[in-house]
């Protein structure tokens, strides 16, 4: 696919994916595992943090150290349930945007996460190269993905309940605009995008209904904790979080520009009460209720 043509891309606007998903979806296995997983890939830190697809700021506390946040999301939804829960204090900035164009000048990062959500993406090298790109040069990057190769799927495939093979390093599409990776295609794409892999922890073991009725969760959480550590020796679990660190140079942005206008590229934007505007293509992207959308342009020129 070429860096000009839009990818399809997953919408959770208007979704009460927080709540449904994770309040009473019986995801508090998920949920704790993952936040032992951070704990472990992401000690506190110093600088600004960004995190893509922050959806409702689940995991946003869990950032400690850093001077800033910056949350982005596709969906204005997600976002105002976020700040909900965050507040709208200096060390948050929720931002409207899309991952294949992000709206951030050059280096300005100094961490960035990416959790459930490249799962969604239809051209993963492409968003991972934005990503690379906002960070500056040895900074941090925790990355989750959906694992093609978990042991489900190689005992299914293996008993023909299942058509694809676990083994290939093409993507599975288990519905429309969900995939799941093979972790070694996986760290090529990572490694391409200029990042070093320094960590990995297989993650959710043990995400079966039948396990989670019958054994107390505070023991599941334990097992899984101690599977994690072999993550770096092979990953047959669904989920998959790695650390890795942005290798080469970034060049900053002229002056140091903060903001990059998704629509022409321009580092050249001026902020003002009613939002950014670009002075390059006369765009403005607005801040409405603490939100600044790099969605929607209110002027075109
Ligand atoms: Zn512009």
């Amino acid at each position: 696919m070429s860096e000009g043509a839009h990818p399809p891309v997953c919408d959770y606007e208007g979704s009460d994916y927080q709540q449904q998903f994770w309040e009473q979806g019986d995801r508090a296995y998920e949920d704790r595992v993952e936040a032992i997983a951070l704990r472990r890939l992401l000690p506190a830190g110093e600088g600004r943090l960004l995190e893509v697809g922050a959806g409702a700021g689940r995991n946003t506390v869990r950032y400690r150290g850093y001077s800033q946040i910056v949350l982005l999301d596709y969906s204005r939804t997600q976002l105002e349930q976020a700040q909900a829960r965050l507040g709208t204090g200096e060390r948050y900035l929720y931002v409207l945007g899309d991952v294949y164009q992000l709206p951030f000048a050059p280096g300005i990062f100094e961490a960035a996460t990416m959790i459930r959500v490249i799962h969604h993406l239809v051209d993963p090298p492409k968003g991972l190269r934005q990503v690379r790109a906002t960070l500056a040069a040895g900074g941090t990057f925790i990355l989750e993905y959906a694992n093609k190769q978990n042991m489900k799927a190689i005992l299914r495939w293996a008993f023909r309940r299942q058509a694809w093979s676990p083994w290939t390093r093409e993507p599975v599409e288990f519905a429309p605009l969900n995939f799941d990776f093979h972790p070694g295609a996986m760290k090529t794409w990572v490694r391409a995008a200029g990042f070093r892999v320094e960590r990995q922890l297989t993650v959710s073991h043990y995400r079966l209904p039948l396990l989670k009725r019958w054994i107390p969760l505070r023991i599941l959480v334990a097992l899984d904790a101690a599977a994690q550590l072999t993550g770096n020796w092979w990953q047959l679990s669904p989920s998959v979080f790695l650390r890795a660190q942005a290798t080469g140079a970034t060049e900053p942005a002229p002056g140091g520009a903060f903001w990059r206008c998704p629509a022409c590229g321009s580092y050249d934007l001026e902020s003002g009460p009613d939002g950014v505007r670009c002075r390059s293509c006369g765009r403005l992207w607005e801040l409405r209720d603490g939100i600044y959308d790099f969605k929607t342009p209110r002027q075109v020129p």
